[in-house]
């Protein structure tokens, strides 16, 4: 429900903003270069996922991963 602005106090809305913190994004090693990377996803270095070379390595990785 909206509530006008300045019935809100200062401690009140801190309160509710104490939550709006960032967090920090998860994060893992590459098995197979070593690098970080983004669990579950494509290693955007070498191309690796799960043991295995799924995207060739090179410039065409940069376009093919969603970083
Ligand atoms: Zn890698």
């Amino acid at each position: 429900m909206a509530v006008p602005k300045r019935k809100v106090s200062p401690s009140r809305r801190g309160m509710r903003r104490a939550h709006e913190g960032l967090k920090a994004e998860a994060h893992s090693e590459c098995a197979n270069c070593g690098e970080l990377k983004r669990p579950h996803h494509v290693c955007s270095a070498c191309g690796h996922y799960d043991g295995r070379e799924v995207v060739p390595a090179g410039n065409a990785l940069k376009s093919a991963i969603r970083t």
